[in-house]
């Protein structure tokens, strides 16, 4: 695509950045094929190439956002489908981040829309603000009706229904510190505990715990690990993203200073694709840059360190039907694709691709609660997918897609962790029916 950007302009290096993106772009609308709100709402301007030359007009001439920019990019899932298809590798993922922070800076947002966002910024990366609304939202549900009436407030009748009813409570196998490993110790990791994940399901750090202290790891769970800036992000908010990536690259640190670390390791897909941008992020800063691109090449999936473990093959699985759930930033943002399904059939289960499998679910961070009618158009069309494969189980890297899909599955769904901690003699997780 051509551009005509300013030697002023391009002396901004966001501005330069982007332009090599947008100069990549040949216009051949592949993307459009396999991108969900294009295949929803069928407007050009709701597909990547649409959005790109949105884009590229408010960019190039120095324009502040108006309110069809700002329509067509919220609607975006940075599902990252889109990347996944390109065939000259347009980096939309950057170039999108690059549109929502200029929208945050130069767009005001309707009163309710801006009320909304600064809730969910200043409640969902805290995990105790978090846990307080939670159980706050027990009582909200009576208002539910009234919000689903009023167009600015659908976003908290779509927070509210996806409020769960009851919060486990955590055991404490993934509490703050170092959890020794099982015999000789064979590796060192930190895992990153998360914010929302950590209050909504425990469950998945204190299996990756005992799963990997089992098979001869030591696991430090550091002290002062903020959110990992991805629910903010998208809300281009980059001020607030930099500050939690530079916490978390300090805590790291002093983490790999101190005893080494093999890996980063991340439960939540949407969070490792953030990490292993931390190095992208954090590349203008001096104090960080360096630090910032160590961790992003440490962040690993867990199910990405698995693989690397080589672990035996096991039989829990035998007679099970387990359809894997591939969230967008597991199988677009990280390009893992093959580790999960490899593992869960190597521990017997009867792995089963889902159809469609490629399109987002409508979880997308805090997309499910700010574009809740498409996201639920979205989830409809992929528990259609998933009952196709008649499965006794879902598995799903994602906190994000099992709360979004788990309701309406009639199956249990596990994070992949989970499955795997129970067939190498671990508990069996209390959501699966008893054998
Ligand atoms: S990130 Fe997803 S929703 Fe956004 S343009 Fe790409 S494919 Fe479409
Ligand atoms: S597939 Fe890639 S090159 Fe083609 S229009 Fe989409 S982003 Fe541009």
């Amino acid at each position: 695509m051509q551009t005509n950007f300013s030697a002023e302009q391009l002396a901004d290096p966001d501005v330069a950045f982007s332009e090599k993106i947008l100069r990549k772009c040949v216009h051949c609308g592949f993307c459009t094929a396999t991108c969900p709100t294009y295949l929803t709402l069928g407007d050009e301007l709701d597909s990547p190439r649409g959005r790109i030359y949105l884009i590229k007009d408010m960019l190039e001439n120095g324009k502040d956002a108006d309110e069809r920019v700002v329509t067509h990019i919220d609607r975006c899932l940075s599902c990252l489908a889109c990347m996944t298809t390109c065939p000259s590798g347009v980096d939309y993922m950057h170039l999108v981040d690059h549109a929502r922070a200029h929208i945050e800076q130069t767009y005001k947002r309707p009163l309710f829309d801006r009320l909304i966002r600064n809730l969910l910024a200043m409640v969902l990366p805290y995990p105790r603000r978090f846990r307080l609304a939670l159980k706050a939202a027990r009582l909200g549900r009576l208002f539910r009706p009234l919000f689903t009436r009023l167009p600015g407030l659908k976003p908290m009748a779509a927070m509210l229904a996806l409020a769960p009813a009851r919060l486990p409570r955590a055991s404490g196998a993934a509490a703050i510190g170092s959890h020794a490993p099982k015999g000789g110790r064979k590796g060192r990791v930190a895992i990153l505990s998360g914010c929302a994940q950590s209050v909504l399901d425990p469950a998945i750090n204190e299996a990756t715990v005992e799963l990997l202290t089992r098979f001869g790891i030591e696991v430090v769970v550091p002290a002062g690990e903020a959110c990992c800036g991805a629910l903010v992000h998208h809300m281009g908010r980059e001020e607030q993203t930099f500050e939690s990536a530079r916490r978390n690259v300090d805590v790291w640190t002093r983490e790999i200073e101190a005893g080494g670390l093999d890996a980063i390791i991340i439960t939540t897909s949407g969070c490792g694709t953030t990490v292993k941008d931390y190095g992208h992020m954090l590349r203008l800063d001096p104090a960080y840059a360096e630090k910032a691109a160590t961790v992003s090449a440490l962040a690993k999936d867990i199910t990405e360190y698995l693989v690397s473990l080589d672990l035996p093959a096991a039989k829990a699985g035998e007679g099970m039907r387990l359809a894997y759930h591939s969230a967008c930033s597991m199988q677009h943002g990280q390009r893992i694709k093959e580790s999960p399904k490899r593992l869960l059939a190597n521990a017997g289960f009867t792995v089963l691709d889902v159809p469609e499998g490629h399109l987002c679910c409508g979880s997308a961070g805090t997309y499910n609660i700010m574009q809740s009618e498409i996201a639920a158009r979205l989830k409809a069309r992929k528990l259609a997918n998933i009952a196709k494969t008649k499965p006794d189980l879902i598995a799903a890297g994602n906190i994000g897609c099992i709360t979004q899909i788990g309701d309406g599955a009639g199956v249990p769904i596990l994070h992949t962790v989970e499955i795997l901690n129970w067939a190498y003699g671990g508990a069996r997780p209390s959501k699966l029916p008893a054998a």
